[in-house]
């Protein structure tokens, strides 16, 4: 897979958002979970309810990293802790990130927890996009929710699609690039139907689209003099001015229900279209030798190889080590060095976990995040080729938080 068509994405989320339901939808629709019958294995053909197959794929959900293909584009899915306190092990997850998506509430909106991974968020420059779910909901309100993320959080956010019916009517979304309506069919919603914008909706759409343009305009000279001699600006330019738009810290606003299986494919789609790949992200590591020296990482295959290792996971078959490759190769078999202890790891098995398998693989390139089963490394550690050749754990030492009692 090519770098520029990988997305390491996290999912974050106020407790109870549907974090957990909107991955689980990601791996139904990327044919991670083909089909939910399969997943029971008893054969008869009855559809799962979605409490059971969330508990029974609830571990895999939320494990450390989960890889999956959409659109010939490759995800990769890294569980991002919902802690309230800025933890270390926060800071790892996001740092290996190269976008993220923050999930919403329809009715709650901005709630305590999307305020602090919003915080963690930025510090980390962690570019993202805004989902705002369950819009099934009585109560659901996304331009409330658009507001309080422009005031509570101070984003940039800006709808790209209008509801169509919302509450227990809602049924699809405006897309207000392409102009078109999209609604969900099938039993898991996995055709997505592609209609002309209902009548009643036609003048909201076209004010919203303004709204939108007016937003992207800020980031772009080009969309703000079409805008100013009332030109059409033209589609292609709309997507790369929102992906330049959400590199500098813009929040383009989706939204759904994950529930009933609405909305989850054009969310996908944004994240392929939008989120930055890891040849956009740049990456220092710090010379163990000089306190002041700042190495600059780079998502080439074959420069000198540094990882880090973000999680680490007890396993049955034995212990499990995370690690985003930022530089270089890694190779089954061989040998690299563990920046923190100075010893020599053989990494004699690496895989790519699947929601539903682990897959064995040869190698593993930069802007990969794969897992190193049976050495022996503590979550932060750095790997390298050679003995203190850079190190990336505490490159930014967080703030402290200030708690008000
Ligand atoms: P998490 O805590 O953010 O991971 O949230 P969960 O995915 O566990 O969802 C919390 C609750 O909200 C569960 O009971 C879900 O079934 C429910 N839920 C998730 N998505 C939706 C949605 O789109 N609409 C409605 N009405 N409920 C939802």
């Amino acid at each position: 897979m090519k770098l520029e068509k990988v997305r390491n994405i996290g999912i974050s989320a106020h407790i109870d958002s549907g974090k957990t339901t909107l991955s689980e939808r990601i791996l139904f629709y990327t044919g991670r979970i083909h089909k939910i019958e399969e997943v029971r294995g008893d054969g008869d053909g009855a559809t799962m309810d979605h409490m059971e197959l969330e508990q029974e794929r609830g571990i895999t959900i939320t494990s450390a990293a989960t890889s999956v293909e959409y659109k010939d584009h490759a995800i990769n899915l890294i569980d991002t802790p919902g802690h309230v306190d800025f933890t270390v092990e926060v800071e790892r997850s996001l740092r290996v990130l190269d976008g993220a998506v923050l999930v919403l509430c329809a009715v709650g909106g901005v709630q305590s927890q999307s305020i602090t991974v919003d915080r963690q968020m930025k510090r980390y420059n962690v570019p993202r996009l805004a989902f705002i779910n369950k819009m099934d909901r009585t109560g659901s309100n996304p331009r409330r929710v658009v507001e309080q993320l422009r005031e509570k959080l101070g984003a940039d956010a800006f709808l790209m699609q209008i509801p169509i019916g919302i509450e227990d009517n809602f049924r699809g979304v405006v897309d207000l690039i392409e102009m078109v309506s999209y609604t969900f069919d099938g039993d898991q919603g996995e055709k997505v139907v592609t209609g002309e914008i209902p009548a009643d909706l036609k003048d909201e759409a076209e004010e919203q689209r303004v709204h939108m343009l007016d937003s992207l305009s800020n980031y772009s000279d080009e969309v703000m003099e079409l805008l100013l001699s009332e030109e059409e600006v033209p589609k292609d330019m709309i997507y790369r001015v929102t992906r330049d738009a959400v590199l500098n810290g813009a929040t383009p606003v989706y939204m759904g229900t994950a529930f009933k299986n609405k909305g989850v494919q054009p969310l996908l789609d944004a994240v392929t279209q939008y989120l930055p790949s890891p040849l956009d992200r740049e990456v220092k590591g710090r010379d163990p030798s000089d306190e002041e020296k700042r190495i600059e990482l780079k998502p080439d295959p074959d420069a000198p190889f540094v990882g880090m290792a973000f999680k680490i996971v007890d396993d049955p078959f034995g212990q499990l080590t995370f690690m985003r490759i930022y530089q270089g190769t890694i190779e089954k078999g061989g040998t690299y060095v563990n920046q923190r202890t100075g010893r020599k790891e053989r990494f004699s098995r690496i895989v790519r976990m699947h929601s539903d398998k682990r897959e064995e693989i040869d190698k593993a390139t930069a802007g990969d995040i794969i897992a190193v089963m049976g050495i022996d490394s503590a979550s932060g550690d750095t790997y390298s080729v050679e003995r203190d050749f850079c190190t990336l754990e505490s490159m930014f030492v967080p703030e402290p938080v200030i708690k008000i009692a």
